[in-house]
């Protein structure tokens, strides 16, 4: 890496050091080689983009699926003294945006993909020099991934009229099938793919039956120092599981899609400057929020499927210090789940979603550990115990089939 973008990573950033695959990264698309990098949540992939939008010439477009994510990003920038804006339909200050894009005074602009599909948009960036587009959340682009959008899929026109201009696609969640449609999608190709490790060593999963829900929070909360989050399947629960929470003199606060817009934003501010809040949450909440310090991720049921619990656990300890990730299922969660796939999915989507929810079942009722499963599906090579899971830690008492069969044979 040149001693510019060190000073780039210093200056402007104040980072020390890339981490991971970052420092690959950055040098492809610094050299202008389309890229896809899949890196754990966490990981710093916004870097990867934020970096060369500064040092290359030229304005980075940021295709991103949310207003809320764009937001985020452009407060978290602008304190770097970085040009941003978005332009979106909550943005009013489009004209002022328009005239910074066109007098070069911008490094970053976000957009979603519905706006950056149309031919207007096209226009207005074809007179613009860019610096690179990068494809944020690119999970999405693939029907294959967890959280299809299909305004992603016609994204490759606008890519292919901009041959000169280097591509970025990030995801945090995509496995090896997913992966491969991502690349034939944004038209990137095979050897530009940089995958980082999955693991998430710091985070300890627990898994246990529903059982008692409001004891069984209770006593992980006894226990457990520091805020966490957990995820609930309705918004009455969040509620319902924030008072119980607070009932027991813990500051707890419900987060979901149907509070007033004042009353979400003062919870969320409130849990990320606290130091032992509880935030009882639909899964609205997470997506660009950035709490280093979360120790503990808890699921009051199942997740949508292992790709969205390894995304909402991973917003624990990212700071890499130890944290927690509780996950509390029942029987009923995954007959629930499958009524759902054979009566709301669109019947050629079906046995992907099976296949989804039958890799979350096999984390829940393994005896194995849980790391070495969850690992795997992402394609990585675990060793087959971690030590830092409940199974590794308490191995669950199994009956010795050979020595049964023995026994009765030998009767
Ligand atoms: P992702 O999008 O991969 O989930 P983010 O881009 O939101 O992750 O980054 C997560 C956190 O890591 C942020 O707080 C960011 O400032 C921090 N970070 C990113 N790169 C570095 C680095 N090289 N050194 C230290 N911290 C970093
Ligand atoms: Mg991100």
């Amino acid at each position: 890496m040149t001693g510019d973008i060190q000073q780039v990573l210093k200056r402007t950033f104040g980072f020390d050091s890339f981490r991971g695959v970052q420092a690959d990264v950055v040098e492809r698309v610094m050299a202008g080689k389309p890229t896809l990098a899949v890196m754990p949540t966490g990981a710093g992939k916004s870097l990867c983009y934020q970096l060369p939008a500064v040092a290359r010439e030229g304005t980075a477009l940021v295709i991103s699926p949310l207003i809320a994510l764009m937001h985020d990003q452009i407060r978290s920038v602008e304190a770097s003294g970085i040009r941003a804006a978005s332009l979106t339909s909550a943005d009013d200050n489009r004209e002022q945006t328009l005239a910074s894009l066109r007098a070069g005074d911008l490094d970053l602009l976000y957009v979603a993909p519905e706006r950056a599909t149309t031919d207007g948009f096209r226009r207005l960036i074809e007179r613009i020099p860019l610096s690179l587009i990068a494809i944020d959340e690119a999970h999405c682009v693939s029907e294959w991934g967890h959280d299809f959008r299909p305004d992603y899929r016609l994204l490759r026109p606008l890519l292919d009229a901009f041959t000169n201009v280097p591509r970025l696609a990030l995801t945090a969640t995509a496995d090896a099938r997913t992966r491969a449609d991502i690349l034939v999608q944004l038209g990137i190709p095979d050897d530009g793919l940089v995958i980082a490790g999955f693991d998430r060593p710091n985070i300890r999963y627990h898994v246990r039956p529903r059982d008692g829900l409001p004891g069984q929070l209770k006593s992980l909360l006894a226990s457990q120092p520091g805020a966490g989050i957990v995820y609930a399947p309705s918004r009455d629960q969040t509620e319902r599981l924030a008072e119980t929470v607070a009932a027991g003199g813990r500051s707890a606060v419900a987060y979901h899609a149907g509070l007033e817009p004042q009353i979400r934003a003062r919870n969320q501010a409130a849990f990320v400057q606290s130091e032992d809040m509880v935030v009882a949450a639909t899964v609205a909440f997470g997506m660009g929020i950035d709490k280093p310090d979360v120790r503990f991720v808890a699921h009051a049921g199942i997740p949508k499927s292992i790709e969205s619990y390894y995304q909402e656990t991973g917003r624990a300890g990212r700071d890499g210090d130890p944290a927690e990730a509780w996950l509390f299922w029942s029987a009923e969660d995954f007959a629930r789940a499958r009524r759902r796939i054979e009566t709301e999915v669109e019947p050629e989507r079906r046995p992907d979603e099976r296949e989804r929810l039958n890799a979350l079942a096999a984390f829940v009722e393994t005896a194995e550990c849980r790391r070495a499963i969850l690992l795997r599906h992402f394609g990585d090579d675990p060793p087959a115990t971690c030590g830092n899971c409940d199974n590794c830690i308490d191995p669950p008492a199994t009956v010795d089939v050979t020595e049964v069969a023995r026994k009765l044979l030998s009767a």
